[in-house]
């Protein structure tokens, strides 16, 4: 089915409201959720609400939490997100941290403990709406592994991803490149197994170490796992994810003894960057435009599975269009909403009545 974005807004607030946020914090938790679904990444939208209800009733996501501010030491500020709903503590963390870098320049941030803060994009989309540059590295705890290491049979890493972003020019759009350090995300998974279709030729690996196609094995007991991203490379990135989102912001990293109660805790460092402190804006601006229009008239080479673009593009055209005709959301995914929302009181007209 095609739901229009505004509509399915209304069913995740109605949902998170009966289950007890606030309407500013229920709000903000389904503005991210349904943005994620109109930029094509179904694995971190209207899907992640049984996840997120299920953390609730164990007590493992805390409702109406704000980020706390712990330490500030000028450019560097760091702050708790205390388990509250990752989408509203990042986002305050990152609008303190928007302020301080007009100012400073430069601002090294740290947000530990917060749950899930999903589409780590979204973040980055809020300091090129300030005019900065920012680099976010993330880790998860608190949930069993699912991306195996470089050579390794089993699952001991999670997704850790990353994001750079970068204001555009009046010639060309904003640079945004958000992305898991594994093959896949976790959720594309999920949302591969809900739709009943396979994933993609060397990408997972079975319980006992084996290739296959099957999304499932990620949700068996035991579970297999992802293959990191670009063999050790991507291995390296996600190894730094841990050090610098884990390690450095006191959140921790995935080492077995800190704990996994089966909720999903993001730990995140960014790095925001006012690029006036270092180069005139419009010698800048120059060089991006004259670096992506270089790139993009690159001929397309003979296995090429789309035109080219820059990091972004996708999430715009997607946006572009489900704007217009709607989100799809698979048959399963909506009865898990039903499920969900029933578990907190909203009957399933509720969600029929707003979404038609
Ligand atoms: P993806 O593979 O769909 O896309 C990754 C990036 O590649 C995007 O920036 C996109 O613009 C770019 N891209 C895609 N196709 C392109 C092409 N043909 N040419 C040029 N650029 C292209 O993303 P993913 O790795 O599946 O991650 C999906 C989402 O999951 C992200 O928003 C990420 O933040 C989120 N995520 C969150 C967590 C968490 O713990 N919070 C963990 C993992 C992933």
């Amino acid at each position: 089915m095609l739901i229009k974005a505004e509509h399915l807004k209304k069913v995740i607030t109605s949902i998170l409201k009966a289950a007890g946020s606030d309407t500013t914090e229920a709000e903000t938790v389904s503005e991210h959720l349904v943005t994620a679904n109109l930029s094509g990444h179904d694995s971190h939208g209207a899907g992640m609400l049984p996840t997120y209800l299920s953390s609730i009733r164990d007590g493992l996501l805390n409702l109406n939490t704000p980020a706390k501010l712990i330490s500030d030491s000028g450019s560097i500020l760091i702050f708790d997100g205390q388990r509250g709903f990752g989408q509203r503590v990042a986002r305050e963390a990152m609008e303190q941290a928007i302020v301080r870098c007009q100012e400073t320049g430069l601002v090294l941030m740290g947000l530990r403990n917060a749950h899930h803060i999903g589409r780590v994009g979204s973040y980055g989309e809020q300091s090129i709406a300030a005019g900065l540059i920012s680099l976010h590295f993330v880790n998860v705890t608190d949930h069993p592994p699912v991306v195996a290491v470089h050579n390794g049979a089993d699952a001991r890493l999670l997704t850790n991803p990353i994001c750079f972003a970068m204001p555009g020019t009046s010639q060309t759009p904003e640079v945004l490149l958000d992305m898991a350090t594994s093959k896949i995300a976790l959720g594309k998974a999920r949302v591969a197994m809900n739709a009943g279709s396979k994933i993609a030729d060397d990408t997972l690996l079975d319980a006992s170490g084996s290739p296959t196609n099957d999304p499932h094995v990620l949700f068996n007991n035991p579970p297999g796992a992802i293959k990191p991203l670009g063999a050790y490379k991507g291995f390296g990135i996600a190894f730094f994810c841990e050090l610098l989102a884990g390690a450095l912001t006191g959140g921790g990293t995935i080492q077995p003894e800190n704990p996994r109660h089966g909720s999903i805790i993001n730990h995140m460092l960014t790095i925001l960057i006012k690029p006036e402190h270092l180069v005139d804006r419009a010698w800048l601006h120059d060089e991006i435009d004259a670096l992506s229009t270089y790139l993009l008239k690159s001929p397309l080479a003979k296995d090429a599975d789309a035109d080219i673009m820059i990091a972004g593009e996708p999430e715009r055209r997607h946006r572009a269009e489900r704007s217009q005709n709607g989100i799809p959301i698979d048959p399963n995914t909506w009865q898990e909403l039903i499920d969900v929302a029933a578990t907190v009181g909203v009957p399933r007209q509720t969600l029929d009545f707003f979404c038609p």
